[in-house]
């Protein structure tokens, strides 16, 4: 197909599967309004190499959007986003655009993989097929290849046997295990994650933080938006605290959580602990 087509192979470096070195990422005062509704307004941050990152605040407050954002699913309206120093998308700097090439956009999209709350894998394909389909079109792998990485990374997520199921045949936890060995089959430097378990049962929940965890020790940047406070007390360096698209508090989360200095952040913490 001719979506396709237009995708450029990204070059494959050697070594498995393991992370790749990198993801930094950099937002410089980003802001979006979506009409009147201003949803981030002047976020500044920047996230080290290997870096795990918590964003919490309530429904509405801007926290999807900013992911969405850092992998150029929405079109920001000031300020811009690189990783590695690598712009995302665009730069509007005052009346001045600096715009990637719709091919460059999508080759630097493959460093941010990103695992929805809805696991969101094809219905119609097995567990492997899942896996090794983006390898496959945007990588350029061979068949042969991307199948042993992708036997390999579902063994990482524990679903080694699982390879040929279907989604339907799979529970909940095992769905989003599976999303997430889709994301880890391009290799990303960063990997986002919107509320990876809001949609699961609570006794499917744990298998899905501890895949996460393995991976916060793996190198790859992780930026997880999750109402689990005691997982991002354990597993994030740092923990942000947003609300009215504003980042009000972020530190790390021995003193967010514990000892916030804002009181919106200890009203919100009083509410989902
Ligand atoms: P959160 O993830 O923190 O719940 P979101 O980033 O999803 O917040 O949304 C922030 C605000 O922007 C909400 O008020 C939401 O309704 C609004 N919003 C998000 N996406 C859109 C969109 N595509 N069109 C209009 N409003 C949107
Ligand atoms: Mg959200």
């Amino acid at each position: 197909p001719a979506a396709r087509s237009a995708v450029p192979a990204v070059p494959v470096p050697a070594g498995g599967v393991a992370a790749r070195r990198g993801g930094e990422i950099r937002i410089t005062g980003v802001s979006k309004s979506f009409g009147p509704l201003k949803v981030l307004d002047d976020v500044s941050l920047s996230l080290g190499p290997g870096s795990v990152t918590a964003i919490i605040g309530q429904s509405g407050s801007g926290k999807s959007t900013l992911l969405r954002a850092i992998n150029h699913l929405e079109r920001v309206d000031a300020g811009f986003i690189a990783i590695d120093g690598e712009l995302i998308g665009y730069r509007q700097d005052g009346d001045t655009l600096y715009e990637l090439k719709e091919a460059d956009i999508l080759a630097r999209r493959v460093d941010v993989g990103m695992v929805f709350q809805g696991f969101n894998l094809f219905p119609h394909l097995t567990a492997i097929e899942n896996v090794v389909e983006a390898p496959i079109t945007v990588r350029g792998l061979p068949r042969a290849r991307a199948l042993a990485e992708a036997r390999e990374l579902l063994a990482r997520v524990g679903l080694a046997d699982k390879a040929e199921s279907y989604p339907r045949q799979l529970s909940g936890g095992q769905q989003q295990r599976v999303a997430i060995a889709r994301a880890l089959a391009l290799r990303p430097k960063v990997l986002l994650f919107d509320e990876p378990t809001s949609a699961l049962d609570p006794e499917l929940v744990g298998e899905v933080l501890d895949v996460i965890e393995e991976l916060a020790r793996s190198g790859t940047t992780l930026v997880i938006v999750t109402h689990e406070i005691g997982f991002a007390r354990e597993v994030a360096d740092q923990v942000i605290f947003m609300e009215g698209g504003r980042i009000l508090e972020q530190g790390p989360p021995s003193r967010v959580l514990a000892a916030p200095d804002h009181p919106r952040t200890r009203e919100f913490l009083a509410k989902v602990l």
